[in-house]
């Protein structure tokens, strides 16, 4: 049935997949009024956090100042909660309580370093979460002159935080704890190029360690060894806000909505979910990994869908297939790691100076494009599409709207 009369699109979350789809659906130019909700006005530009924790000087961007000309409305404030069935949301303004009823919803509220597995992490630890965190963190690295700096997880953010803090920083003693294997989802190769960078900035690496618990100024290892630290920068991993879970959407255990292949929430298709924030079907059955990587090309998606759906369409499924993995090793050197459409890792990579440059060409890109889109008022953000829809299940209990785990 097509919906004639203007309808209410509100877009939570101003990261990479909320503001990729307002521009998106802006320029699909379909009758609605598109209010964008971010708790923050400045852009988070999260995949360089570890720069800015590093204290380099990057180009500020503001959430307006990237919707400029499109015609979506920004609003300031803080989503508190979320009413499914009465099609709501509650929004804490600094003018204070805000409700935005919605025809369209789209969930894009991302994710946080996720501070709750073991005791001590909210007290003792910092997290690179947003700009404000990783200014903290490089005013106290600042100060710290010689200190000792512990950094907790192995994944692609422990990894280049490490390796940009030892450049910034060559007087800290710095020390990665993982509980894996350095590098043990990439290639040999890429494995192996990791370690070589470890071994040059002198970033001393635990692995097959496990930390139950951080006290003050001290990291306790199952087995009861001890690691002293001066500033312990926790990477263990991420979560999606509990907003949906509240809201009975059916979650999982890491707070991530279960979307099906138009990602669209079962039983309730006028929610979307992209980005961090959801569980969405990937090649090879696997769900899609966290990541700017996959949340931009979702929100790009989420937009043409929401303008369908306006327009009295039916959803497609959204198709993505990765291509390449690619991590910041410091200023001057990087790796990339080719891979197979379903994330697997290859054995080419791209190392060096050379991985640098293409590492920040696709920093760049995730805004430029974005740009190039409000600005021409075209749909050319591009992300690489497989023919075939990815084959995937929803998990038993998805339907129920209970919590699930996967
Ligand atoms: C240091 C670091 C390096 C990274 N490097 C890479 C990389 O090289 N490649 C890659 O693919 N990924 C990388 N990532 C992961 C990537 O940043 C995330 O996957 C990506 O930001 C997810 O985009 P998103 O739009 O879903 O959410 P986000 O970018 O997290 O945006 C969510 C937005 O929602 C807002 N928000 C949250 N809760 C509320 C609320 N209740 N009310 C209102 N607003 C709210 C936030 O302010 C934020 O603006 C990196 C992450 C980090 C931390």
């Amino acid at each position: 049935m097509t919906k004639e009369r203007t309808q209410e699109v509100v877009i939570l979350g101003g990261g990479y997949a909320g503001l990729m789809a307002a521009v998106r659906l802006a320029n699909r130019r379909v009758p609605s009024r598109v209010t964008l909700v971010d708790a923050k006005a400045e852009f988070p530009e999260r995949i360089r956090l570890h720069q800015v924790a590093a204290g380099q000087q990057l180009r500020r961007r503001s959430i307006p100042e990237l919707l400029r000309g499109t015609g979506v409305e920004f609003m300031q404030g803080r989503a508190s909660e979320l009413d499914p069935e009465a099609q709501l949301v509650a929004v804490q303004t600094r003018d204070g309580q805000r409700t935005l009823r919605y025809d369209w919803l789209l969930y894009a509220l991302g994710s946080q370093v996720d501070l709750s597995p073991i005791p001590g992490l909210h007290q003792h630890t910092l997290a690179l979460d947003d700009r404000s965190t990783a200014k903290d963190l490089a005013a106290r690295l600042e100060r710290l002159g010689d200190g000792r700096v512990l950094i907790v997880g192995g994944g692609l953010t422990g990894i280049e935080a490490a390796v940009e803090l030892a450049e910034r920083f060559p007087r800290l003693a710095i020390e990665l704890v993982t509980a894996g294997a350095l590098g043990e989802d990439l290639s040999p190769a890429g494995a192996a190029h990791i370690r070589r960078v470890f071994e040059r900035h002198g970033i001393a690496l635990r692995e097959h360690a496990r930390i139950e618990e951080i006290q003050e100024g001290v990291a306790r290892l199952a087995g009861g060894e001890r690691i002293p630290f001066d500033i312990c920068l926790w990477a263990g991993g991420f979560r999606a806000p509990g907003l949906a879970a509240r809201a009975g959407l059916p979650t999982n255990e890491r707070g991530q909505v279960i979307v099906d292949r138009t990602l669209q929430v079962p039983g309730h298709p006028e929610i979307l979910v992209a980005g961090d924030a959801a569980l969405a079907p990937g090649p090879g059955g696997k769900p899609l990994r966290m990541s700017c990587a996959a949340g931009q090309p979702m929100g790009a998606h989420a937009g043409d869908t929401l303008a369908r759906l306006i327009r009295g369409q039916e959803p497609e499924p959204f198709r993505f297939s990765y291509i390449l993995r690619c991590i910041s090793l410091g200023r001057h050197d990087g790796l990339i790691q080719f891979v197979a459409s379903d994330d697997t890792p290859r054995d080419r990579v791209l190392t060096g100076r050379a991985a640098a440059v293409v590492k920040e060409a696709i920093c760049r890109y995730t805004l430029t494009s974005v740009e190039a889109e409000r600005r021409l008022r075209l749909p050319l953000y591009w992300w690489l599409r497989p023919t075939e829809t990815a084959s995937y299940a929803l998990p038993a209990g998805a339907r129920t709207g209970v919590t699930t785990d996967v």
